[in-house]
């Protein structure tokens, strides 16, 4: 009896059980963030997301429901560098107190593609360096901390595993990467989301889209990329789980390049879905794309 007593003790210490109502609300703005948060969070959190799988925060409109959220949330995780243009009003309208935690604050601002889509500024897709995410990780531990400091070793342990997994991410992405044949290493996306993943990994995206799916692509953008494509002979366009098909599948008809597949470039896809982590979004990427770039 006392040993049973003694080892539920030990239990106690090891893994305290954080009550359902005493986990610490936190709102994510977009999917992406969400996973990052619950890793870093693990039990003593609740995430909800403003933005959910397979939802596009660039034309983003905040419903009275968002508002409610953002109003029982201890903190507010967002992205940052322009990417939730919406969130000061959004916050303003919940009457919201919440913490804020900037995700991407440190991380390297690089411009927008030049000459595609209209000018909306910095490139907010910071995202698709996994380097970046270790940073979001770090930002992300140091916001829970200060919002809940009894989960501080907790955080600071759950971070340090999150960020192990992040490196052995980007060791497996600069290896796959490495595997394309240099001349090879180009594709077309739909909407310029890629442009973190082309400075850190060498792979050139073009897309007619612009940063932001909030305007579309003009006749002439269009025109324009279906003569590079013939000219640089580029081998594959690929598909986003946010934007309209209908323009690449255009655009691979009258070039003959082919569909490669869908990317995850804004949002997760649900649990059922090939994407449902971050982790999982970089490798399903990944993996999409050295198979059409690898093979003819
Ligand atoms: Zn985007």
């Amino acid at each position: 009896m006392l040993r049973v007593f003694a080892a539920f003790s030990v239990l106690l210490l090891a893994a305290p059980a954080v009550a359902q109502d005493a986990r610490l609300k936190v709102t994510a703005t977009f999917s992406i963030l969400g996973d990052v948060v619950k890793n870093i969070g693990g039990d003593r959190v609740e995430v909800t997301l403003l933005v959910g799988p397979n939802a596009d925060a660039h034309v983003y409109s905040p419903s009275p429901a968002d508002a409610r959220k953002l109003a029982d949330a201890k903190v507010v995780v967002l992205n940052g560098l322009g990417f939730e243009g919406w969130i000061d009003r959004l916050v303003k309208a919940s009457g919201s107190n919440a913490a804020r935690v900037t995700a991407a604050k440190g991380v390297t601002p690089r411009r927008k593609t030049e000459g595609h889509g209209h000018s909306h500024g910095s490139d907010p897709h910071a995202w698709q360096s996994v380097a970046n995410v270790k940073i979001y990780a770090a930002n992300i531990r140091d916001g829970l901390v200060a919002a809940d400091p009894a989960g501080k070793a907790q955080y600071v342990s759950n971070t340090a595993a999150y960020l192990a997994k992040l490196d052995a991410l980007e060791t497996e992405v600069r290896e796959t990467v490495a595997k394309i044949p240099a001349d090879r290493r180009r594709i077309i996306t739909t909407h310029d989301a890629f442009g973190f993943f082309k400075d850190a990994y060498g792979l050139d995206f073009i897309a007619p889209q612009g940063v932001s799916t909030e305007s579309e692509a003009s006749a002439k953008d269009v025109a324009r990329i279906i003569v590079q494509i013939k000219r640089q002979k580029i081998p594959a366009v690929f598909m986003e789980n946010i934007s309209d098909p209908r323009l690449l599948k255009r655009i691979a008809d009258e070039t003959g390049a082919k569909i490669g597949g869908t990317l995850y470039s804004d949002a997760l896809t649900g649990e059922k879905g090939p994407a449902p982590t971050y982790i999982d979004l970089i490798r399903h990427n990944l993996k999409q794309i050295s198979g059409a770039l690898t093979t003819s």
